[in-house]
Parts: C-alpha cells; sequence; structure tokens
C-alpha cells in the first residue's frame, strides 16, 4: 500500500495501529499494510468498525499484522473478541469481490496463485485484450 493510504489509516486510527513504531520481534505492523491500495477503504471500514467495537465493548483491540493472504485480506490483532473476529472475517470475505489493485468490484482468481482481480487487472490481462483475435 502506498505512502499516502498508509499515513491515512495510521492517522484515522492511532490507537489501533499504535503498533506501527514497535520494534519488529513484537508486531508486524512496522511493515505497513501488506497489500494493495485497491482495499483501503475496506480497511478503512474495518478499522472503523474495531475502534467503535473496541470503544463500546471496553476492550483495547491492536492490530499486529495487515496483509493479503490467498488474495484475500487478513487482519491479525490482539485484544479482540468474537464480534471483532467477525467483522475481520466479514472483510477478509468481502475482500475477495474487490479488486486489490483499484478498487473496482473483482473476483478471486485462482491459477497458480490467488489474487483477488477486476477484468482489467485479472492475471491474464485486460478482459479487451483477450477477446481480440
Ligand atoms: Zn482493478
Amino acid at each position: 500500500m502506498n505512502h499516502v493510504n498508509t499515513e491515512r489509516l495510521f492517522h484515522a486510527f492511532p490507537a489501533l495501529y499504535r503498533d506501527r513504531t514497535a520494534p519488529i520481534t513484537q508486531s508486524l505492523m512496522a511493515f505497513g499494510f501488506e497489500c494493495g491500495d485497491g482495499w483501503v477503504e475496506l480497511l478503512y471500514n474495518l478499522s472503523q468498525a474495531l475502534t467503535e467495537h473496541s470503544g463500546k465493548a471496553g476492550l483495547d483491540i491492536v492490530a499486529t499484522q495487515v496483509k493479503e493472504k490467498w488474495g484475500e485480506l487478513v487482519v491479525y490483532a490482539d485484544g479482540a473478541d468474537d464480534e471483532a473476529y467477525r467483522l475481520i472475517e466479514d472483510a477478509r470475505e468481502a475482500s475477495a469481490t474487490i479488486c486489490e489493485v483499484c478498487g473496482a468490484p473483482g473476483r478471486l482468481y485462482t491459477w497458480g496463485w490467488r489474487q483477488t482481480r477486476c477484468t482489467e487487472h485479472a492475471p491474464d490481462g485486460p478482459a479487451s485484450s483477450r477477446h481480440f483475435h
């Protein structure tokens, strides 16, 4: 994820992402968000939901790693409860319908490796060139 989007999330949710300055022996958040920029809105909404839930439930949720894994958004957190894990799981499921590159509607492609992409960013190239014969 690019610097601007990374800083936007870090600044909007300082408590959730406070481990961004922790040593990597303690948290992997120092690596930032290890996924494409297409998921920034999804991550923003998830971060907001987790922060609100954290406050209401009296929890102290801290993200320890955010990354793309097998084509989907995976978030690891400390201090989460069942509801928080449900929010994280919902975001993982939603990520499989959003292009990781640009945020357009997409689907999970599973040949060779798993990536969620729109037709434009599909592993075999834009749909237009696919049909050019
Ligand atoms: Zn795309």
